[in-house]
């Protein structure tokens, strides 16, 4: 089939993960982007980078991202505060959620964001509606896939010494959505929506880099190559954490993501292997912005 591929970078920084320490140097923003950007080069691809806006506090992060729009990536919205219950808050704390890294990012990145993914896939009809009003064009948020239940399971544990976050995972609402959510695009109120790419079939699991971690990377390539054919609209979810290594952490800071560690030979082969199982389709890279785009002109016509 042929279709788009995007990558997702959801900026989930470490700084995020270890509640903010003050004066802490987040790898994320350093060499950890760095790493992202070398392998984008050789693969000649974008990035779409969902920011977290409490990052941006830092004028130093702000100016990482400016650079990297100038380059050419997308920078979306992935909230202020990263709050994982955040389909189920009331709507003028969601909004403000939304709004305060949109009016952030415009502020000290020089970009209107046009693209939109919930902390933890958290997702709920009046988050769409909130989106929508504040002018967002598309949302991936949905997360179609019964691995959405050992996913917040997991979540939760690794939460459970911080009772504030540990509730926050398991407050969501959306608790059918994995079970009736849509596999395939479509639009809403203006917002074209882009579920989680996942294999063919109902039982269809979704694919995004962490699948490798949890499921063996050879299982996964072979996932990765059936979601390639069975969605003309393929992006593939990767997050900061896939690319630090055990040199990034000085053990001042415990961390509970196990796959923050590691060789960093390792993650990089896994990465490059990756991408080239999605290179092979020869769909050649776009932004998700522009895939978007592409599918709202599709769709637009098989409905007219
Ligand atoms: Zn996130």
């Amino acid at each position: 089939m042929q279709g788009y591929a995007a990558v997702s970078l959801n900026l989930d920084s470490m700084a995020h993960a270890f509640g903010y320490p003050q004066g802490y140097k987040d790898p994320t923003f350093r060499q950890v982007l760095d790493r992202f950007e070398m392998v984008a080069r050789e693969f000649g691809l974008p990035y779409s980078i969902y920011t977290i806006g409490r990052d941006l506090e830092q004028p130093a992060h702000a100016e990482r991202l400016r650079d990297l729009a100038r380059k050419g990536h997308e920078i979306g919205n992935h909230t202020w505060n990263h709050y994982t219950d955040l389909g189920a808050l009331p709507y003028a704390e969601m909004r403000d959620e939304i709004a305060r890294t949109h009016d952030r990012l415009a502020e000290a990145v020089g970009v209107v964001p046009r693209g939109f993914v919930a902390p933890a896939w958290s997702y709920s009809d009046r988050l769409m509606r909130v989106l929508s009003e504040l002018g967002y064009r598309y949302d991936t948020s949905l997360f179609p896939s019964l691995l959405y239940y050992p996913f917040v399971i997991k979540n939760a544990l690794n939460h459970l010494g911080h009772a504030n976050k540990f509730r926050r995972v398991l407050n969501r609402r959306d608790w059918a959505q994995p079970i009736i959510g849509p596999r395939e695009p479509y639009l809403t109120r203006g917002l074209l929506m882009l579920p989680v790419p996942t294999t063919p079939g109902p039982a269809g699991v979704a694919v995004w880099h962490t699948t490798g971690f949890l499921l063996g990377w050879e299982r996964h390539f072979a996932m990765l190559r059936s979601a390639m054919r069975a969605r003309r609209y393929f992006y593939y979810v990767v997050h900061p954490a896939d690319l630090t290594c055990d040199e990034d952490f000085d053990g001042s800071q415990r961390h509970f993501l196990e796959r923050a560690g590691g060789s960093l030979e390792g993650k990089l082969r896994r990465f490059r292997e990756s991408l080239a199982v999605i290179a092979e389709a020869g769909r050649g890279w776009t932004t998700v912005a522009e895939m978007a785009r592409a599918a709202r002109a599709e769709l637009s016509i098989k409905a007219a």
